[in-house]
């Protein structure tokens, strides 16, 4: 169990161009016994952090200390931490037991001790007692599935007890539905044993769904830190904005006149909290997310009027783009309406939902 905390932590890698900064000034401190989800875009540097805190990588400057200690120096074997990577990096000619078991051979644990702690986590992720995994711990990781793989790999981490997990999007090699599995498993695990974890991953709503708190990532720095609640409900600017949510955020372009936003011809009301706040004239971006929307087939005072473009069956609901005078906005209506391409519609954000932007 530990503290995770970063000081003015970068990492610089040289390149053609005089250096690519792959983490720049971070600040971070992640509370004990926490879920940490490090979310972002491809290259923003997530592998980079995870691998400087596991001690993989040396920073270029700042320092990172886990519990009460400075471990910016010390060999990753001494640092107390398990990493899970994408590809779970199992010993391909070892067997399941071997490979569970070799964080503590490599400590010099006696092999009774091994034995004990090997079986604890194989069960405790589900690799022994059933038909269907029976002789499992006998076979070498070729001979098993990608969630097995995935489960090995996740029981070679826990095996070793450390005080901080480290995980690498450990589940985006997996299909869609055993990934859904694989992540209520992994957040029943991490709540079970308590142990501070740091997962990186690509894909917002695995960050949303398994995190107590987020880091928004982009070119090595964090754009945000918050809640999945809070990161959803008030990103705190239009990179964030665009990154959270299944379907992404309206992020329009507007004028602000009369106490509304004025955005391809359609007057909308001013986000709560902020009438009063902007200056008359400002150019703004106003943010709407597609779900909290109100359609009406007859003209309604502050929405946008336009036309359906397109209609995309989402389920349980409707994705509906408008063409609102050449600006193409959307918005999630529940199945039961039946817009057709072609006709005209109004569209009512939900003023307590909508978000205004100076830095689009
Ligand atoms: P992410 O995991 O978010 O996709 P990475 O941490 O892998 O991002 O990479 C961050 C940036 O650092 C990228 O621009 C990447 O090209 C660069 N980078 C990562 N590792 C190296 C390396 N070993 N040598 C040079 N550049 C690297
Ligand atoms: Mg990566």
């Amino acid at each position: 169990m530990a503290q995770i905390k970063t000081v003015d932590l970068t990492k610089t890698f040289p390149d053609a161009a005089g250096g690519v900064t792959a983490l720049d000034r971070l600040n971070l401190t992640i509370p004990d016994g926490e879920f940490f989800a490090l979310l972002g875009p491809s290259g923003c540097g997530k592998t980079t952090l995870l691998r400087t805190l596991a001690g993989l990588e040396a920073p270029t400057g700042g320092a990172v200390h886990i519990g009460e200690a400075d471990v910016t120096n010390t060999p990753p074997g001494k640092r107390g931490v398990a990493m899970v990577f994408q590809d779970y990096a199992l010993f391909p000619h070892m067997t399941v037991t071997d490979n569970i078991a070799y964080p503590l051979r490599v400590r010099g644990v006696p092999k009774p001790r091994q034995r004990e702690a090997v079986l604890a986590a194989a069960s405790e992720l589900g690799l022994t007692g059933t038909a269907s995994t029976a002789g499992l711990l006998d076979r070498r990781p070729g001979a098993l599935s990608g969630g097995q793989q995935q489960r090995v790999a996740l029981a070679r981490a826990t095996a070793a007890n450390p005080s901080v997990f480290l995980f690498d999007e450990p589940l985006s090699n997996l299909d869609a539905r055993l990934r859904l599995e694989a992540r209520t498993f992994l957040k029943r695990l991490q709540r079970e044993l308590a142990t501070t974890t740091v997962f990186v991953t690509h894909d917002q709503a695995e960050a949303l769904a398994l995190a107590d708190r987020i880091a928004v990532m982009q070119s090595g720095r964090i754009r945000q830190l918050g809640t999945p609640r809070e990161v959803y409900r008030r990103p705190a600017n239009t990179f964030v904005a665009s990154f959270i949510g299944s379907t992404p955020m309206n992020l329009l372009e507007g004028i602000v006149r009369d106490g509304c936003v004025l955005v391809a011809d359609s007057e909308i009301a001013l986000p709560d909290g902020t009438v009063g706040r902007v200056a008359e004239g400002a150019e703004v971006v106003l943010g709407a997310r597609p779900e909290y929307f109100r359609v009406s087939p007859d003209p309604v005072a502050g929405a946008f009027g336009g036309t359906v473009a397109v209609v995309e069956n989402l389920g349980s609901s409707l994705l509906l783009t408008l063409d609102v005078a050449g600006t193409a906005v959307q918005a999630v209506v529940s199945e039961e309406e039946e817009p057709e391409p072609g006709a005209a519609l109004w569209a009512l954000p939900r003023q307590d939902r909508t978000l205004l932007y100076a830095d689009g």
